[in-house]
Parts: structure tokens; C-alpha cells; sequence
């Protein structure tokens, strides 16, 4: 059997007639550069995720970008950020000449540790007046543990940028004035990223990206970034980009954003059925899943969301390269995220990042894998991706 790690022709072919009609549509209006189906989308996105203005942007890199040039990150400055995470998160810092600090992540979730970004900040005062900006990310489809970054955002006066590109939908719980309610990833700090790109759970025929806020001061800036810091036109008090979505793509994604939940839910019950196949193959010994636990979430009154939207179903695994290469030869799509941590990347060599030391990060990078967990994936896939990694273990054993 094979099982490929993402199959995006099952989730296109029952829109693919409605795909080609907005497509057609963009194409027949002659509105080319961003215009109402971009608006659209942008209103669309901030109300799935809560509320707050969207920008729609080139892609999840884009979004970061602009939104750090946004608020002012430049040369001098730190972002305290996680050194385990897709690439863009620490390239969009160091392109604009600031520096990241890393702070190690919490080995159950894989996402920034909050009693670490404690620590980093109490350590030394002259290096945290240096900090412009926390910047989380929420791996894999759960939040960071926003509560408590935003506790420590709100003590030192630090504004919180959100990496949600693989988060679109997912919830967190605040405590507010004693009262907590769930909170929609990218929505809670002070701007939120997203990223279309094809393998997101909302993911274009291309790429695209998007920073919500609920700062109308900033919104307008972000806008003015997006079309090279022109306001009006042609005149440049500042230096922006060609940040633009483009109007076929919001069209795709305004096609497929009503689908989102069911394919969030149907990633949901292809984990659960992961776990039920797990234990009955007693794999517990091999295999952890790692799920993030909130504080706040213990004296929440019921009922919990799902919170977790699964963009990807990472285990950690004994023997990982070993059960890695087993499963490809299966027939099986497995991937690493990620196998290199960010400050071991050889772009950071010369700024002396290489030495640096997160046991975590480090740790993660050697033992994670991802297994498929795409909407569309039948039982009985899943049920051979479980045999198959049962029965590698199974010859492994002494
Ligand atoms: C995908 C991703 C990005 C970048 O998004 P693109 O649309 O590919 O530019 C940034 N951060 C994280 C965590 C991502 O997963």
C-alpha cells in the first residue's frame, strides 16, 4: 500500500468546478493586483479567527516580514523567539538586521517554554531593554502557551508577534480579569501571521500569507508596506516590499475556508484513531505523542475545544532515521520537522550561533517524525502506517 504524506488531489477534486469558476472569474475581471476578492478574504480570515483587520500578503514569510518591519524591528534589536521551527520564523529577523534569542521549547508541546522566556528576561536586564518583540510559534497546529507569554509580554512591555502559519483555527485559553475563554491562534498577541502555502490546513494553488491585527494604526502600516511603503502613491516617507496576495489566490482560498473545520475535525479523528491503534500495538515503549497541556485550561469549565488543528502528527520516536528509512521503503511519507534546529543552521555559523546549546531543540531535531494525517486518509491507511511501524519495532526488539 502506499501512503503518501499529503494528497491534495482528494481535497480539490469535489471543489475543483467551483475553484475553476472563481478562478475564472479573476481572470475575466481583469483585476489583477489586489482588489475585492482580496478584501474579501482578508475579512473572511479575520472573522474565522475572531476578529481583527486582515492583510493579505505574498506568503507566511511575507506576513512575518512585513509585520516585523511593521513594528519597527531593525538593526540592534533582539526578538526573542524558539529555536525549533520552520526556517522563515528566524530568516525574516535576521534579513532585517536584527538578532534572534533563542529560548529553548518545552519538550511536551515542542512550542517556546515559558518559564524559559522567565528566565531569559530576568537574567540580564541590559540584554532584555534590547528585546523588541516575542515571537511564538504555534508547531504543528497548537498554540503556544499564549497565556503565559502574554503575562510576561504585558510585565516587561514587550509586544508579541504570532507565528500561526500552521495554526489557522487553533484556540488557546486566556484568563482575563478572572474570566477565561478560548482564543483563536493569531489573534491574541499583537499581530498574527498565516501562511497558504499548499501543505497549511487553508492552503492556496500557490503561494499567500496574511497578518491579522486588531491595531488599525498598524493595519494601515502593514497595508502601506505591502505596496512598497507608498502612501500615496509614488510617495515614500518609508521603505516597504511587494508584499501582495494575489486576487486568484484569495479567490481559491475564499472557495475552500468554508470546508476548513470538517478537514480540521477529520485530521482530529485521524489522530485519535492513531492513538487507539498505538495502544493496541502496545507501542507506548517506542512512540510518545506530544500534546500541549495549558494551566488554564484545568479550571476552564467545560466543554474544551478541540484545540489542536493537526497540520502535522509528529511522534517521537525510538530509532527515528532507523524507523524513517523502514517506512519509506513501506511505502509510506514520513518528513522531519525539523531536522536542523535554527541556531545550528550554517547561515548563523558566523554570527556564532552554532555553539550555542538547546538540549531541547536539539533533542526534537533527533527524534521527531512526522506521520500522514490528511484529511481524506482512510482507516485502513492509517491502520497500515501503525502496522507497519509495529512491525519495525517488532524486528528491532532485544
Ligand atoms: C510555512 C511556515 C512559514 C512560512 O510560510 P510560507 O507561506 O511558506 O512563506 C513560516 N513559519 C512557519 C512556522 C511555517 O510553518
Amino acid at each position: 500500500m502506499q501512503v503518501p504524506l499529503l494528497d491534495l488531489s482528494k481535497q480539490l477534486d469535489p471543489l475543483r468546478d467551483e475553484i475553476i469558476e472563481a478562478v475564472t472569474e479573476v481572470i475575466d475581471s481583469t483585476a489583477y493586483i489586489l482588489g475585492p476578492r482580496v478584501e474579501r478574504l482578508e475579512d473572511e480570515i479575520a472573522a474565522y479567527c475572531g476578529g481583527g483587520i486582515g492583510i493579505g500578503v505574498a506568503s507566511g514569510t511575507d506576513a512575518l516580514l512585513a509585520a516585523l518591519m511593521a513594528l519597527g524591528v531593525g538593526p540592534g534589536d533582539l526578538v526573542l523567539t524558539t529555536p525549533y521551527s520552520f526556517f522563515a520564523t528566524m530568516g525574516c529577523i535576521v534579513r532585517l538586521g536584527a538578532t534572534p534569542l533563542f529560548v529553548d521549547i518545552d519538550p511536551v508541546s515542542f512550542n517556546i517554554d515559558p518559564d524559559k522566556i522567565d528566565e531569559a528576561l530576568a537574567m540580564d536586564p541590559a540584554r532584555t531593554a534590547k528585546i523588541k518583540l516575542i515571537l511564538p510559534v504555534h508547531l504543528y497546529g497548537q498554540c503556544a502557551d499564549m497565556e503565559r507569554i502574554m503575562a510576561v509580554s504585558r510585565r516587561y512591555n514587550i509586544p508579541v508577534l504570532e507565528d500561526a502559519a500552521q495554526a489557522i483555527g487553533a484556540s488557546c485559553p486566556i484568563t482575563d480579569n478572572g474570566a477565561t475563554s478560548w482564543h483563536r491562534a493569531g489573534n491574541i498577541g499583537t499581530a498574527g501571521c498565516f501562511s497558504f502555502f499548499p501543505s497549511k490546513n487553508l492552503g492556496g494553488i500557490g503561494d499567500g500569507g496574511m497578518v491579522i491585527t486588531r491595531d488599525e494604526a498598524l493595519a494601515e502600516l502593514i497595508r502601506i508596506i505591502r505596496v512598497h511603503g507608498g502612501a500615496p502613491k509614488y510617495h515614500h516617507k518609508i521603505i516597504g516590499g511587494n508584499f501582495r496576495l494575489d486576487p486568484i489566490q484569495a479567490a481559491v482560498l475564499s472557495v475552500k475556508l468554508p470546508h476548513l473545520d470538517s478537514w480540521h475535525e477529520a485530521r482530529r479523528d485521524n489522530a485519535d484513531l492513531y492513538g487507539r491503534l498505538f495502544s493496541r500495538k502496545g507501542l507506548g515503549d517506542f512512540i510518545i505523542q506530544p500534546r500541549a497541556v495549558y494551566r488554564a485550561a484545568a479550571e476552564l469549565l467545560e466543554p474544551v475545544p478541540d484545540f489542536h488543528i493537526y497540520n502535522q502528527y509528529v511522534i517521537r520516536a525510538k530509532d527515528r532515521d532507523g524507523l524513517l528509512a523502514f517506512l519509506v521503503n513501506e511505502g509510506i511519507g514520513v518528513e522531519i520537522y525539523y531536522p536542523i534546529p535554527l541556531h545550528k543552521q550554517k547561515c548563523l555559523e558566523e554570527l556564532g550561533y552554532n555553539d550555542l546549546s538547546f538540549p531541547e531543540a536539539e533533542k526534537a531535531a533527533a527524534e521527531t517524525l512526522a506521520l500522514p494525517i490528511y484529511p481524506e486518509m482512510t482507516d485502513s491507511m492509517q491502520e497500515y502506517v501503525v502496522d507497519r511501524i509495529a512491525a519495525f519495532y517488532e524486528k528491532n526488539r532485544d
